[in-house]
């Protein structure tokens, strides 16, 4: 298969889960996960039309920036160090795997320093996984609550990793708790202070992204299915 045909596929896929879930198309935005693919390989998705592209290594992510169109809009969707905070505070346009407040503290603290806000998402096990990061649920509305008193940062949603399933309907419980909770937390919101309303979801990968569009994703994070 080539990267053009990959695309009309997953294309066709994101307007039936749409029209099944009666969303609209420009509901959902596809995150191109290219990490371990060349820059060239990357070049091909954007002579296709994506511009939203993913990665989960640091030093991966700032050399193919370097070597790539300047109006591709790059995640961060891998686990995130503190020390590697600074090389990509504001190359980035989103990063995707904040499950800290010491984390989501350097960046805010490297945001101002560059005179920025990074828009961040909460990254959240809300499948209680033991060999995944993120926050559990239960501590998720403490996390933003808290995290959204830093200036240099700004919540835009959740974010999950469901387990990897040949049966993409068994993550369907963990996609709609994602869901629950970006409605829950800001409704919780006693504070009244600015955590927005976590319209940004990011959750669905090539094996799942169907389900997790019915149940409410904007972002869908596909590597396999884009670049096999
Ligand atoms: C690799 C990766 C993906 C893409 O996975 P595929 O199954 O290849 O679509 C999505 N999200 C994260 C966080 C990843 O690391």
């Amino acid at each position: 298969m080539s990267i053009k045909n990959n695309l009309i596929e997953i294309e066709k896929n994101i307007c039936l889960a749409c029209e099944r879930s009666k969303r609209n198309r420009n509901e959902v935005a596809l995150v191109a996960v290219s990490k371990n693919n060349p820059p060239e390989k990357i070049k091909i998705a954007y002579d296709n039309g994506l511009r939203i592209f993913g990665e989960n290594r640091v030093q991966e992510l700032i050399a193919k920036i370097d070597l790539l169109p300047d109006d591709i809009e790059w995640h961060m969707i891998g686990h995130l160090q503190r020390n590697k905070v600074k090389y990509i505070v504001g190359r980035v346009s989103l990063i995707h795997s904040v499950d800290s407040f010491k984390l989501a503290e350097t960046i805010s603290k490297e945001a101002i320093k560059k005179g920025i806000i990074q828009d961040i998402l909460i990254e959240i096990n809300v499948s209680g996984e033991e060999s995944k990061h993120g926050i559990a649920s239960k501590e998720a509305y403490e996390l933003v609550r808290e995290v959204s008193y830093l200036p240099g940062v700004r919540i835009k949603g959740l974010m999950t990793i469901a387990p990897l399933s040949e049966d993409s309907e068994a993550n369907r419980p963990h996609f709609a708790k994602l869901k629950h909770l970006s409605v829950d937390i800001p409704n919780k919101n006693i504070d009244n202070n600015n955590i927005g309303d976590l319209k940004v979801l990011s959750m669905g990968m090539t094996g799942d992204y169907a389900v997790a569009i019915e149940e409410g994703a904007s972002l869908i994070r596909l590597g396999t299915g884009v670049f096999k």
